[in-house]
């Protein structure tokens, strides 16, 4: 069981005035942030899914219940924490992140160097070279409801 093990991950929030916005761990100056029963971070939920996903894990859904009073508010860094855990116990461990962020609003681009940063800790101290996001502009289409959504996809191999 050498082989690399490929894992996606998705998440959609709405995005509502007045909640923190939160995005990969940081905290955004933004009017709006996402709705959710933890603190609605799609991309820490994403990467969680996409982690537990390569390693054949239940998925975030499923081991962190939205149901559970448990889980309200959480931090979702917990969530990370505890998937890259979990891939550890499986004898794998992470080789690359690779994100894409869809919103209008936060932009990504001024935070992203720090954003990557926060995320290679996150994961383990992995070297910042393997943990890519990219955010990206929903190019004028206007949906009734604001939204950021996410995908993730990443590698994991044996560990070493
Ligand atoms: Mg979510």
């Amino acid at each position: 069981m050498n082989a690399p093990r490929i894992g996606l991950g998705t998440d959609l929030h709405v995005l509502e005035a007045g909640r923190p916005c939160r995005l990969g761990g940081l905290l955004f100056d933004c009017p709006v942030g996402p709705r959710g029963h933890s603190d609605g971070d799609a991309l820490l939920h994403a990467l969680t899914d996409a982690l537990l996903g390569a390693a054949g894990l239940p998925d975030l859904g499923t081991q962190f219940p939205n149901t559970e009073p448990q889980w309200k508010n959480a931090d979702s860094e917990s969530f990370v924490r505890a998937a890259v855990e979990a891939i550890a116990e499986e004898n794998l461990e992470l080789w690359s992140v690779d994100a894409v962020v869809h919103c209008e609003r936060p932009r990504l681009g001024p935070r992203r160097d720090e954003l990557r940063a926060h995320l290679a800790a996150m994961l383990g101290g992995i070297d910042v070279s393997r943990v890519n996001v990219k955010g990206k502009s929903l190019e004028g289409t206007s949906p009734d409801r604001e939204t950021v959504s996410v995908t993730v996809v990443v590698l994991l191999g044996p560990r070493a």
